[in-house]
């Protein structure tokens, strides 16, 4: 490692952003050290086990349409390992639930008269057709949403939707992440119009495992608990950095974490603009909890919830996607709040957690017991969604930093999509790309 003259890159952080970037530089014959801060890899895709078998803290599935996830299982020769099914997307507005898979569901949506579905399904579709985002960034989703489908379809359907997502920022949202929300899972749909989604056989975990093992084949490494506290800088170039005591030297370092971490292993080396426009991005946090029930809620996968009353935007009930077999006969069911990290939620015990969901949730459910609960997990992630807001392109820092050799490759920089393993993929991919030729080829 250090010392040696074989070309050497160090990749902070082992998300699929990460591994995605150390696995292209071995593809080039660049030795990759990847350096993560958890006990396991995988990042916010990370996993844990129920009954032995490995499921994700936060809900994860593909679209059909995320094709640089696709194009790197093909290159691992996992292609056998992807599962594509029908799900069935569903909202509950005013005590009743609502299927909304298909466009005959959406005529059927008796929340809105009649004209109002139809514009409803006309701005989906719409939505889908715009070609430039930039037309896009100067508008807020709100005003963007209202002016297509009118107040009406707005209020029931997505503000509850903004605000259940960003609470206090909704307004703020920019129309581009809208769109790009409705481009997507819009398009991830089978020949009958139903929606497909794609999951993995072993989770997302399984994934990232054979990514790590196809580092360490090309010879290089992926280090758990190795938490990056430090950079080392000769004269303005990163030369390595410090990881739990330890030192690694490197040619060049890319870094994935969220941008306020990375401010802070920057702020002793660069000017405090920098550090400022780093920090100006700001996070969601987000609280989930897994539910392990011996009942099902429902048979719908993605369930809304567009009641302002009810804490969770959504109810992910992840046993009508991956099969109950695969976790010994239990429900797994999600719920997800984004939050403020100042937040009491995000703050709470474990248990308390617990208890208010369940409160909430027999509101909704009233056959749910707590009988029913055989376990429960509470994960918290703290930069967990960017607020993409208006003309964000501008707030989005360049991957090149103002000290050599290092790299930004982070979550926030994914724009105009909005963040998912597929475009971490990708970005991971692009950003070795880029340093292996202003590195080595320009030599
Ligand atoms: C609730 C939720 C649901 C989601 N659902 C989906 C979905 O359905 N499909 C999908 O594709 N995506 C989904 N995503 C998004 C997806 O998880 C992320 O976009 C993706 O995992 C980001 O990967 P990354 O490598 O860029 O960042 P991260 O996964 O955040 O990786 C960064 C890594 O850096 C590590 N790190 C931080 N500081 C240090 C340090 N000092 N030293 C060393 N390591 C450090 C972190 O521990 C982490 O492992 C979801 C996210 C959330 C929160």
């Amino acid at each position: 490692m250090a010392g040696t003259s074989q070309p050497h890159v160090v990749v902070i952080g082992a998300g699929f952003c990460g591994l995605a970037a150390a696995y292209e530089l071995g593809k080039h014959g660049i030795r990759a050290t990847v350096l993560e801060r958890d006990a396991d890899i995988g990042g916010l895709a990370g996993s844990f086990k129920v009954d032995g078998v490995r499921l994700e803290k936060f809900y994860h599935h593909w679209f059909t349409n995320d094709l640089h996830v696709m194009q790197l299982i093909e290159e691992l020769e996992k292609q056998n390992q992807v599962l594509l099914r029908p799900t069935r997307t569903g909202m509950y507005y005013a005590n009743n639930f609502f299927k909304l898979s298909t466009p005959l569901d959406l005529l059927r949506f008796s929340p809105l008269p009649f004209f109002d579905r139809i514009r409803l399904g006309l701005l989906a579709l719409r939505a889908r057709r715009v070609q430039d985002w930039r037309a896009l960034e100067d508008r807020t989703a709100a005003d963007w949403l209202r002016a297509m489908g009118g107040e009406r379809v707005y209020q029931v359907v997505w503000e509850p939707l903004l605000r259940g997502k960003f609470g206090d920022v909704a307004e703020k949202v920019s129309a581009v992440w809208f769109w790009n929300k409705l481009k997507l899972r819009g398009g991830s749909r089978g020949k009958g119009g139903e929606e497909q989604l794609a999951y993995y056989r072993g989770g997302f975990a399984a994934l990232a495992d054979s990514l790590a093992e196809a580092i360490r084949t090309q010879g290089g490494e992926v280090r758990t608990n190795a938490t990056v506290s430090q950079l080392q800088v000769d004269s303005g170039r990163v030369i390595g950095v410090v990881a739990a005591e330890e030192a690694f030297a490197a040619d060049a370092v890319i870094a994935t974490p969220a941008l306020p971490i990375i401010a802070d292993l920057m702020e002793a080396h660069v000017p405090g603009e920098y550090i400022d426009q780093l920090r100006r991005i700001r996070y969601l946090a987000n609280v989930c909890v897994v539910l392990e029930l011996d009942h099902s809620l429902s048979s719908t996968y993605w369930l809304n919830v567009n009641d302002p009353g009810f804490p969770f935007v959504a109810v992910i009930e992840h046993t009508n996607f991956e099969p109950l077999a695969t976790y010994a006969g239990r429900h797994i069911v999600y719920l997800s709040k984004y939050l403020p990290e100042t937040d009491s939620l995000y703050q709470m015990a474990d248990e308390e957690v617990v208890e208010y969901t369940l409160r909430h949730l027999i509101r909704m459910f009233p056959d749910l017991t707590r009988n029913w609960v055989l376990d429960a997990h509470v994960w918290r992630a703290q930069h967990s969604q960017p607020i993409v807001e208006c003309h964000y392109s501008q707030l989005i820092p360049a991957n090149k930093t103002p000290l050599d050799a290092f790299y930004l490759a982070t979550m926030a920089q994914i724009y105009p999509e909005d963040r998912g393993t597929n475009y971490a993929i990708r970005q991971g991919r692009e950003i070795a790309k880029r340093l292996i030729i202003e590195t080595y080829r320009n030599k």
